[in-house]
């Protein structure tokens, strides 16, 4: 079962070479039909199910039978696996069960059950199950292909059995000389960022997806693992089989399947000569960070949970510029009281032993969505809107859900008790948006003062500049807040237009647009003229072709994922602040891109 190598192009966001092998996710899952059974179908439904289950059981039995003596012992065991992943109740008795008490559809009820059996294979740590996981959503999406008529042949089902068990033969073959033949590659259609959330707890090398962009979230939490990873590929789901062997280059966003050895070899290479290249910047970790003209720059980590503390330490953040709360929130079925937030917010306080942590309050909504109970808590239909990055997102959700904002403001104050705590409030655009979350904010210090629970009287309380309307208006939200944090992803996608979840506007996306520009030399300067202090926290923070020109802006705050902090540090340390300057000005009076990025390429190599 010999393949041809093959080269998939996409759009690089995560940098590193990774070597491995393919782990498919079932795009299946993804894109069934949910529709809710009439009570008189219910028992029509079920056998429909039943009937597709016992299909591929008994397609199964048949290319069992027609398998000639010389295939490999591989096969014949997989399929005995695949059925008897069939029979498990958790497949064979769940699903029914789903469509007669929820009247889900068969599609529906089956997808519903694959989650729950991920769910499990997950919950164990251990290689062998983790491999199984992948056995479980081949078997499951087999009987969605019957239940949806896509099925194909019997032959299909052979070569599809078949190649896996040949991918299972040669790697563990060449395993016996090849560490990278353990790593695995997640290849996906898509992936939602509350499932990205979930690969924090395992051992991925590195993922490659069909759709996606460089700032939405999925991307920025692969960023944030640290992990090699390229989107936008276009059709790598389909075209990857399971077990395959891959390189991810995220370097240059390209993806190579079964590739030759001398490409492996050359990647190895590149690979180390990389990990060298990290191991050396590793020794700025405890450098002070000042430009070569001795101006001192801070530059702080953004985190998504708790836990992402130990690498912003490592690295050696000057605090937390950013903590994207709302990934508590996610993955799950009701939605985390006071205490458990308090008690995480405490435990990042405490991490950073000092240092100054911005907790954002929720910024839920357009592709950070809730799951299951806790999305219909609140405004049930809040997320189903067509616009949702325009919809009742962060802080406009907030406001309309005053309890749950209560409880989460009151959770930050109470932290504030244990450090140096700053609340930050996104996507902020009207002057009574922040005069509610103020008002809300002393509510919630009264009822703190009531059970007397400490808290910091002086709580700074800052506002994302994410909206161009807030950007154009910065002097009005600088009489009722104590700092700016610069938004840039967002204030790129509501400036220009462009979803930035959308790969079909991904080209349209571009940080260096004069108008972008405009906005944040304004938002930094406004800062400096009225002495609040600005930083960036968005993903051009992060991107060390920027760092020059962000600094000859004037700006002094960088936020960005530990991963990006030390090679953002690099070019601190080369860079001239004065130089930055003068040519940041021309950069700023330049409207054509042309000029714009020629004299950006200048700046860096200055
Ligand atoms: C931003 O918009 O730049 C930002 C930092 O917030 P998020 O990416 O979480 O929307
Ligand atoms: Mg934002």
């Amino acid at each position: 079962m010999s393949t041809m190598s093959f080269t998939l192009h996409g759009i690089p966001v995560s940098h590193g070479i990774a070597i491995g092998r393919a782990h498919l996710l079932a795009p299946a899952a993804l894109e069934v039909a949910h529709y809710l059974v009439e009570k008189s179908e219910i028992d029509c439904e079920v056998e429909r199910l039943d009937e597709a289950v016992a299909t591929v059981v008994n397609e199964l039995y048949q290319v069992e039978a027609e398998l000639s003596k010389g295939a490999p012992a591989e096969f014949a065991a997989l399929l005995e696996l695949h059925r008897l992943i069939l029979q498990d109740p958790l497949l064979s008795e769940e699903p029914a069960r789903l469509v007669r008490e929820r009247r889900y559809n068969a599609e529906w009820a089956l997808t519903t059950q694959l989650r729950a059996a991920v769910e499990q294979f997950d919950a164990i740590d251990d290689e062998f199950f983790a491999s199984r996981r992948a056995d479980v959503e081949q078997v499951v999406e087999r009987v969605l292909k019957v239940l949806t008529g896509s099925a194909t042949t019997l032959a299909d089902v052979a070569s599809e059995v078949l190649s896996k068990a040949a991918a299972h033969t040669e790697a563990r073959e060449r395993a016996m000389h090849d560490r990278d033949l353990d790593a695995m590659i997640v290849v996906a259609h898509d992936i939602a960022p509350a499932d990205m959330l979930q690969f924090k707890k395992k051992v991925f090398a590195g993922f490659a997806t069909d759709l996606g962009s460089a700032t939405a979230h999925t991307a920025i939490l692969a960023r944030s693992l640290d992990i090699p990873a390229v989107v936008g590929l276009g059709q790598a789901s389909r075209l990857l089989r399971q077990d395959e062997y891959v390189i991810i280059d995220g370097e240059a966003g390209v993806v190579i399947v079964d590739p030759s050895p001398i490409v492996l070899d050359e990647y190895r290479l590149r690979r180390r000569d990389l990990d060298l290249g990290r191991d050396k910047l590793k020794r700025l970790a405890r450098m002070a960070t000042k430009t070569l003209d001795e101006i001192p720059i801070e530059l702080l980590a953004n985190i998504e949970l708790p836990g992402d503390c130990a690498f912003a330490n490592e690295v050696g953040a000057a605090g937390i510029g950013l903590y994207r709360t709302e990934f508590l929130f996610m993955n799950r079925e009701s939605l985390p009281g006071e205490e458990e937030q308090f008690e995480a917010y405490r435990s990042v306080v405490a991490a950073m032993s000092g240092r100054p942590v911005t907790i954002r309050t929720l910024d839920i909504g357009a592709d950070k969505t809730l799951h299951g109970a806790a999305r219909g808590e609140y405004s049930g239909d809040t997320f189903n809107t067509t616009n949702p990055a325009l919809g009742l997102r962060a802080i406009r959700y907030c406001l309309a859900e005053p309890q749950m904002f209560l409880e989460q403001l009151r959770a930050i104050l109470r932290a504030s008790a244990f450090g140096s705590v700053k609340l930050l409030i996104p996507m902020l655009a009207h002057a009574h948006e922040i005069d509610a979350t103020l008002a809300l904010i002393a509510t919630a210090k009264t009822q703190l003062d009531a059970l007397g629970l400490a808290y910091d009287h002086e709580l700074p309380v800052g506002g994302m500049i994410e909206i161009p309307a807030a950007a154009l208006t910065v002097g009005m939200f600088a009489k009722r807040l104590d700092f700016f944090s610069i938004g840039t992803n967002d204030l790129i996608q509501y400036t220009l237009a462009i979803d930035r979840t959308d790969n079909a506007v991904v080209h349209l996306y571009d940080p260096l647009h004069p108008a972008v520009l405009q906005l944040i030399a304004n938002t930094i300067a406004t800062g400096a003229r009225l002495g609040l202090p600005v930083s960036v926290c968005g993903e051009m923070a992060g991107d060390v072709g920027l760092v020059r020109l962000l600094l000859g802006l004037g700006l002094k705050q960088f936020s960005m994922h530990p991963a990006q902090l030390l090679a953002v540090k690099q070019e601190v340390l080369r860079s001239d602040l004065a130089q930055c300057e003068a040519l940041a000005k021309k950069i700023l009076a330049a409207v054509e891109p042309e000029r714009i990025h020629t004299l950006v390429e200048r700046l860096r190599s200055a």
